[in-house]
Order: structure tokens, then C-alpha cells, then sequence
């Protein structure tokens, strides 16, 4: 990440750093492509035209658009990353464990939706991925199940290609939890 050294040390801090967008979608670029090129999740291709005005790229060589949100336990969620990230941070963050009824408070969500993104981030840092698990695929906010428990290690070995990146920064934001 080219501007570690304002990576947000509080709480407020985080969500205002979240709170823009462009800054949320390089934070995220930076732990899913450890080189900060978009790969393709349909083809795989690294050759991918960023589309600024919609925060998407298009793949020259299938033509299909993703986002970044695509293969990861963002995906299939219509929470933005102004929610998302600074939920992460709460959690890595929380010497003594973290509520729903903390992250609702403050973020201003459902403690349902709370509940939600708590459940999934904790199984994202348990696996040390964000990619998407494939068991729950189908799952949306209004439903909330222990599907991906069940994964089998072929799936697990199939997760861990082509993101580098992403169980780095997630230790990262372990450590500094630890060394406060
Ligand atoms: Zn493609």
C-alpha cells in the first residue's frame, strides 16, 4: 500500500479513511493483487482496462467487467466497503473480542447486518483469505449459515491461488493488533 503511514490507528479514523471511496477500493486492490494489477476472475487475464467513473475494469480479453468486490466475501453483498473495511478493522483490532452490537452502534447498521459481516470476517481471517467461499455462494444478508464449516480441502487448496496478497495484509493488521 503506496500510503501506509496514514493507515488509521483509531476507530473514527478508520471509518473516515474508508468513508472514501477511492481509498477503500486501493486499500482493497493492495491486499487482493499483491502487484496492484486487477486480474480477470473469469479468465485470469492481467490485461484489464480500470474504468475510474464506475470503479470497474473491463477485461480486454474476455470483455467481461468485474469489480473488486468479485471473488472475494464481499461479493454477493450489497454492504460497501465503507462498511466492510472498518468492520475488519474493528474486529483485528479488538483485544477482547467484538460484538454485533458494537460494530451496529458504530456503523450505523442492522445489528443483523453487523452480525453478518462479523460471521464472515472471522472466517475470512480464520482461513486467512478474503476469497469467496464457494459453499456460500447463494448466502445474502438475510440469510446467515455455517455452510462454509463444511468445505472440504479441496476447495481449501483451490482458495489459496492467485492472492498473495491478501493473507499478508490480514497478518499485518494481526500484528499490530497484538503490539498495542
Ligand atoms: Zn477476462
Amino acid at each position: 500500500m503506496n500510503d501506509a503511514t496514514e493507515f488509521p490507528e483509531t476507530l473514527t479514523g478508520a471509518i473516515q479513511y474508508f468513508a472514501d471511496a477511492d481509498r477503500a477500493l486501493n486499500f482493497m486492490v493492495s491486499i487482493r493483487w499483491a502487484d496492484g494489477k486487477a486480474v480477470c476472475p473469469c479468465c485470469q487475464s492481467s490485461n484489464a482496462a480500470f474504468l475510474a467513473t464506475r470503479r470497474l475494469w473491463k477485461c480486454r480479453d474476455c470483455k467481461k467487467q468485474f469489480s473488486v468486490k468479485v471473488g472475494t466475501i464481499f461479493e454477493d453483498s450489497s454492504l460497501g466497503l465503507d462498511k466492510w473495511l472498518p468492520t475488519f478493522w474493528m474486529i483485528v483490532n479488538a483485544k477482547n473480542g467484538i460484538s454485533s452490537c458494537e460494530i451496529s452502534r458504530a456503523l450505523g447498521v442492522t445489528q443483523k447486518t453487523a452480525w453478518f459481516m462479523l460471521h464472515r470476517i472471522r472466517l475470512a481471517i480464520q482461513n486467512g483469505s478474503m476469497d469467496k467461499l464457494s459453499g456460500e455462494v447463494e448466502a445474502d444478508e438475510t440469510y446467515i449459515g455455517g455452510k462454509a464449516r463444511s468445505m472440504n480441502s479441496a476447495q481449501r487448496s483451490k482458495r489459496g491461488r492467485g492472492t498473495g496478497g491478501v493473507g499478508k495484509e490480514i497478518v499485518i493488521w494481526n500484528v499490530a493488533a497484538r503490539s498495542n
